[in-house]
């Protein structure tokens, strides 16, 4: 059913109207799945959780079910961010029966590394590359912590790239409130009708593109969609697009 629609989407021209380019960075750049499972083998390492007998991968599917909760609990103000660093930790601990390790200072240890980790989604950087030749102007807006966002655009190299970063914890407000497009819209000297929000995730970064009144591209790694979305897209379907893959972006946004 999810593939329907973008037939139809495709036959629409996008040459010449876009002009500002809104990408997310998590998963839609920065490869944020094999680069925080680096970070968390060198943190399990650290701390010799083989010694208790964890092995990564139970460690890791329990730890990335509580964290996804979570991140939705602060998005949703439920927790605040001292909460949400020491919950997904605390949690995974309980469940799998861990004792004597700190889960602020696994925390820590874990948020030191993973900014430092360089994988990029494929495509990354061709298409940045691409669209700073033609003329777009580039823009970040992702949800995360301010320290940890700035260092994983630095590390991997994808800061030069673009002209103002958003992120949610300085705007206090994450995708997909209207506020936080609404702040990138303006500080940007953007138009709506020109600009464009490219994200991989359909409730955060595409419907709330679509809800403040920007158009956005999903880039679908085939994992994230949800029945709410699948409904909603008939709604939005020229406002719209899926691709497979950051390079199809570079054929949909040729200049005319
Ligand atoms: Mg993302």
């Amino acid at each position: 059913m999810k593939y329907e629609i973008q037939r139809e989407i495709f036959s629409t021209p996008m040459k010449k109207k876009y002009t500002h380019i809104f990408f997310d960075l998590d998963n839609t750049l920065w490869d944020f799945e094999q680069n925080s499972q680096i970070a968390m083998q060198k943190t399990l390492s650290h701390f010799k959780l083989n010694e208790k007998g964890i092995g990564f991968e139970s460690f890791y599917d329990s730890y990335s079910i509580h964290n996804k909760k979570l991140w939705c609990e602060y998005r949703d103000g439920k927790v605040v961010k001292k909460e949400l660093k020491e919950l997904r930790f605390e949690q995974t601990f309980k469940e799998l029966g861990i004792t004597g390790i700190d889960p602020l200072e696994m925390n820590l240890f874990y948020l030191t590394e993973m900014p430092f980790q360089k994988k990029l989604v494929e495509g990354a950087v061709e298409l940045l590359d691409y669209l700073t030749s033609k003329g777009y102007q580039l823009f970040i807006i992702t949800n995360g912590f301010r320290e940890v966002q700035y260092k994983k655009l630095e590390a991997s190299g994808l800061k030069p790239f673009f002209t103002k970063v958003f992120i949610s914890e300085d705007v206090k407000a994450p995708k997909p409130s209207p506020e936080i497009f609404e702040y990138a819209i303006k500080s940007a000297n953007a138009r709506k009708k020109s600009s464009l929000m490219i994200g991989d995730d359909p409730d955060v970064d595409i419907l709330g593109a679509l809800n403040f009144g920007i158009d956005a591209v999903l880039v679908d790694s085939g994992k994230h969609h949800t029945g709410r979305f699948t409904a909603q897209m008939n709604f939005f379907k020229d406002k719209f697009y899926v691709v497979n893959s950051l390079l199809e972006l570079v054929s949909l946004l040729t200049p005319g």
